[in-house]
């Protein structure tokens, strides 16, 4: 058996959903935990107090600027990790903390959040509000086999990481319009309806086959432009579909 990875959660502003999405994988999380990745830091998890050496960071919430120990810990975070991903749409976009204004007690000068690619560079971005278990799943095993697998487990695994490490690159905004501006707009659109299956808030409607956006309902998690088809159609990891869920289905079992 190789060696297994190094993994940590690490919890800024966030709701904990991500965490318990990851931890949805039931007897999943067990074998990952036995067989590949030491959890090495979660503060809901493991008594460790101080954000240690790690090989993948999994940061979930966005970072308050008033906050000095969150935006110290996320850079000790950058620091410290050779891998970081933005675990769900409040690190990675800011999602609904984008509409926090602060004026609340007792802390009223908390007032400025922002995703964490603001503060630091950021390798990958798993989206959603929460994203599912398997996503989060699948990039724990992806992470394993990019760092400790043969060379054809490597490539599989680069090919499955490049859309979220495209994701990553893009931007840390996210909101229903993305839909409009880089779907619509771009003569892309195909009513598939992919879309409104992915927004939590139901904020996207099908309208005369095209996606209709309640902005007003939007939390800005990016969940419906990342799991549309047509904003990154990946042939490499379509075209390796079978090997990589086969190569999935071995590692889980
Ligand atoms: S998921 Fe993409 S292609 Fe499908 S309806 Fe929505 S915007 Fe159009
Ligand atoms: S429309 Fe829905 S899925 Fe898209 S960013 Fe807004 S809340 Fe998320």
């Amino acid at each position: 058996m190789v060696e297994k990875i190094t993994v940590g959660h690490v919890h800024m502003s966030g709701c904990t959903g991500c965490l318990v999405s990851f931890a949805d994988n039931y007897e999943g999380l067990f074998k990952i935990l036995d067989n590949y990745a030491d959890l090495v830091y979660a503060l809901t998890l493991v008594d460790v107090r101080h954000v240690p050496e790690m090989d993948v960071a999994l940061v979930e919430g966005s970072v308050c600027l008033q906050d000095k120990i969150s935006v110290e810990e996320i850079k000790e975070t950058r620091e410290k990790a050779k891998i970081v991903v933005a675990l769900g749409g409040c690190a990675a976009y800011g999602n609904i903390t984008r509409f926090c204004r602060g004026g609340q007690w007792n802390q009223p000068q908390m007032e400025s959040y922002v995703p964490i690619g603001e503060l630091i560079d950021v390798d990958a971005v798993i989206p959603g509000c929460a994203p599912t278990p398997q996503q989060i799943r699948n990039v724990a095993i992806m992470a394993y086999l990019l760092l400790k697998g043969n060379d054809e487990q490597k490539e599989l695994a680069t090919a499955y990481l490049k859309p979220l490490m495209d994701l990553a690159k893009r931007g840390d905004e996210a909101c229903g319009c993305d839909l409009m501006y880089d779907v619509i707009n771009q003569g892309l659109c195909m009513g598939c309806g992919s879309c409104a299956a992915a927004c939590p808030v139901r904020a996207v409607t099908m309208e005369y086959g095209k996606p209709q956006v309640n902005r007003d309902l939007c939390i800005k998690c990016g969940a419906c432009y990342a799991q549309c088809p047509r904003s990154f159609f990946n042939f490499d990891v379509m075209n390796e579909f079978e090997g990589i869920t086969e190569l999935i289905k071995g590692v889980m079992e």
